[in-house]
């Protein structure tokens, strides 16, 4: 499953960061792109069964989904890609490219 790869490489950056820091994490902020969503009750589920027994048992898990962007054609312009109305904000035009979906990322680890 693919939270439980996300969890098992979360923990390893995690037990990383608290060796180096020499203390206890109690909680870490994920992000991921809106086309690669992750499922944060299975996640936290997941982490939870692998943390047992590592320094990251307990460590609170937050996601963050991160929009998936376009840059007009026409104008240049960088918005937030909606299906329901995908023109530009900027110009109104419809021709666009669709960015790289945001890729998963540790953003923040919190210590005690
Ligand atoms: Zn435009």
């Amino acid at each position: 499953m693919h939270e439980t790869m996300v969890a098992q490489s979360i923990i390893e950056a995690i037990t990383a960061e608290a060796q180096k820091q020499q203390a206890r994490p109690i909680a870490a902020r994920i992000s991921c792109g809106q086309l690669n969503p992750i499922n944060e009750e299975v996640l936290n589920f997941a982490f939870e069964a692998i943390a047992k027994g590592t320094v990251c048992e307990g460590t609170k898990l937050t996601v963050v989904e991160i929009t998936l962007k376009c840059t007009c054609k026409k104008c240049g312009r960088t918005h937030g890609f909606d299906i329901y109305s995908p023109a530009c904000p900027g110009c109104g035009s419809t021709d666009f490219d669709i960015n790289p979906d945001a890729p998963l990322l540790l953003e923040e680890i919190e210590f005690e």
